[in-house]
């Protein structure tokens, strides 16, 4: 009663998510935006329609109906997905996404032109900032070496624009994942994209040939073909089937973290009560609740490591180790030695992941659906960063 009279609880509004995605109208809007992002691409790079004009209102029209399209719908259907969003992790994912975009590629290319230093002599078009799926750019290769210390997620999901277009312009399509035996089996498909690339890293190194100019060609066609027709298809197939299938980029990474011994979605199989929660939430169709009580963890090449299944469990039973446990479990283990004198057994260190050690993805519960002043910042920070920190390294090197 005391507690009645002199606390004053917080009006708790709860936006119906599913419901607004569901609705027909909803899904009207963001199928528009779907076709206006693919036009502006196809435009810019098959059709030049309104391309011949040099005036002030035509630059406005090429900007609207280029590739930055596609980026513009992201940081537009963005807002609406992160206020409707009541997973506080994936909010701040969404929210970081739309800043990538908006910092580092639309703000970067149109204010700066700034070339990305790139290895091998043969590179079919000048990568200029930022270029993180041109093979053999800077960014490429931080992206590689980034997803092997942290996961596929140091790119995906976080800083791509093809998937940031797909969770954000095909949202109201996330329920549709296909989720069956054999979509898990044809995963396999992307290892055909990411040899095709493997040639192409290859060919970069060799001296230029009618063989390689056409190599490169076929390839950036293809790539460009099956990326737009698949967004087509994200009513039918889901929002990630692309990063499911197909991305020669996302294999790489895919394949970066399922080698790296940093990288995993560590299980405590004893606590699960089989709700299947997480494979209601995993956009990447893998059988989560199958690999916590087969394997005890989750090292799979698919996993974005996107957290939706963490966040969704509310048994506590998975969680996200990356390279950065290793290297707090290294600090704590050498601050042991220098100032409290108490040496922690190396064993440990190796066991950074253990228990106490800080969980990255582990937020509190959104009760609510109010978007938090610490979302902002951190998305602000971490986006900002790293785009000054690209610039910088693209400028040293340049
Ligand atoms: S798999 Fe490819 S398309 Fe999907 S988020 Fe990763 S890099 Fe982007
Ligand atoms: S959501 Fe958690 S408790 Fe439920 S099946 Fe998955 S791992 Fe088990
Ligand atoms: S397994 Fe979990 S973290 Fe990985 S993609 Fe699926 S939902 Fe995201």
């Amino acid at each position: 009663m005391l507690k009645a009279l002199t606390t004053k609880e917080e009006p708790v509004m709860i936006r119906n998510e599913k419901k607004f995605f569901k609705n027909k109208l909803v899904k009207i809007v963001f199928l528009l935006a779907l076709v206006y992002a693919g036009f502006g691409n196809y435009n810019q790079f098959y059709l030049h329609y309104g391309y011949g004009n040099d005036t002030f209102g035509g630059e406005v029209f090429k900007f609207f109906f280029s590739r930055y399209a596609e980026y513009i719908a992201v940081i537009l259907f963005g807002v609406v997905v992160v206020y409707f969003e009541r997973n506080q992790y994936t909010r701040r994912r969404i929210l970081t996404l739309m800043l990538f975009m908006a910092f580092l590629h639309v703000g970067a290319p149109f204010f700066l032109s700034i070339t990305e230093p790139s290895y091998g002599q043969n590179l079919p078009f000048e990568a200029t900032l930022p270029s993180p799926h041109a093979p053999g750019t800077m960014l490429f290769v931080v992206f590689a070496v980034g997803a092997f210390l942290l996961g596929r997620r140091f790119d995906c999901g976080w800083n791509c624009q093809c998937v940031g277009f797909r969770e954000t312009v095909g949202r109201p399509w996330r329920q549709t994942t296909i989720k069956t035996g054999t979509a898990w089996k044809l995963r396999h498909i992307k290892w055909f994209f990411l040899s095709a690339m493997l040639i192409y890293l290859v060919l970069i190194f060799t001296p230029p040939s009618d063989f390689s100019a056409r190599y490169f060609e076929t390839f950036w066609k293809t790539v460009v073909a099956v990326y737009f027709l698949s967004a087509l298809f994200i009513p039918l197939t889901g929002n990630r089937a692309v990063c499911r299938f197909i991305c020669p980029f996302g294999a790489l990474y895919g394949w970066m973290q399922k080698i790296s011994p940093f990288v995993r979605i560590k299980a405590d199989k004893e606590k699960c009560v089989d709700c299947m929660k997480c494979d209601k939430e995993c956009d990447m169709g893998i059988p989560v609740n199958a690999l916590v009580h087969k394997v005890g963890e989750i090292k799979t090449a698919e996993c974005m490591g996107c957290a939706r299944c963490i966040e969704g469990c509310e048994k506590g039973v998975l969680r996200y180790v990356d390279f950065r446990d290793y290297l707090w479990a290294l600090v704590r283990y050498v601050k042991g030695i220098f100032i409290s004198g108490t040496k922690t057994e190396p064993k440990e260190v190796v066991i950074g992941h253990k228990p106490e050690s800080k969980d990255v993805t582990k937020h509190k519960k959104v009760k609510h659906d109010k978007l938090e002043l610490s979302d902002i910042i951190f998305a602000l920070t971490l986006s900002g960063t790293v785009t000054l920190l690209m610039i910088g390294l693209a400028m040293l090197f340049q």
